[in-house]
């Protein structure tokens, strides 16, 4: 029997859409994570920790991993059984009750219902080990970005006021919950108690 395939297109955007959605998650993990483990900078143990936590947070959502099959399920195995209770070749649904279809020749026989096997596993590879690299890339950049233009604003404020001996503000989102600080003994840190060594402010 030629059993029916998925069309490479929508199995293929279907991953794009799901490559989009965790890479994000991975992204914002990856913030949030920065943002937990305070600091200031990126030294390469915090790339581990971050790098890891996101990874954590990736697997955390494989539960979820059942959409990853949508079209194959819907094409593969719930399209051809609709067909075959109408009467219908599972393969191409021309009208038949017979052995064999007369349009593709294709058995008349009941499809077999979807079940999670080895492509599932490898699909949700294919999702997430992009999504994490691309997410955590995205999240580090995004934090990156933001304690520079932090150390523009401390730089900014000393120039006008040279007296200035501590500012503090708000990650930007999604780590808002934790501070970005800088203090003219300390240099720029994160909050206790995960403060980094002092940087040279
Ligand atoms: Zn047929």
């Amino acid at each position: 029997m030629s059993a029916p395939r998925t069309p490479p297109g929508i199995a293929f955007a279907w991953w794009a859409v799901l490559l989009a959605l965790v890479t994000a998650y991975g992204a914002i993990a990856a913030e949030v994570t920065r943002g937990l483990v305070g600091g200031f900078g990126l030294r390469a143990v915090d790339f581990v920790v971050v790098g890891a936590s996101t990874a954590i947070a990736m697997l955390a959502i494989l539960p979820m991993g059942a959409c990853l099959d949508l079209p194959q399920a819907l094409a593969e195995h719930w399209v051809p059984q609709r067909r075959w209770a109408k009467g219908r070749c599972p393969a191409c649904g021309h009208d038949c009750r017979r052995a064999a279809c007369t349009e593709c020749g294709a058995p008349f026989v009941r499809p077999e219902s979807y079940a999670m096997d080895l492509a599932t596993l490898r699909r949700a590879v294919r999702v997430l080990v992009p999504a994490w690299a691309i997410g955590l890339a995205i999240g580090l950049w995004g934090v990156a970005a933001d304690e520079a233009a932090f150390r523009r604003e401390v730089d900014a404020r000393r120039a006008a006021d040279p007296e200035l001996i501590d500012h503090a503000r708000q990650r930007a989102w999604p780590a808002s919950f934790s501070e970005l600080r800088w203090n003219a003994g300390r240099g720029f840190r994160g909050p206790p108690p995960f403060e980094s060594p002092k940087v040279a402010g």
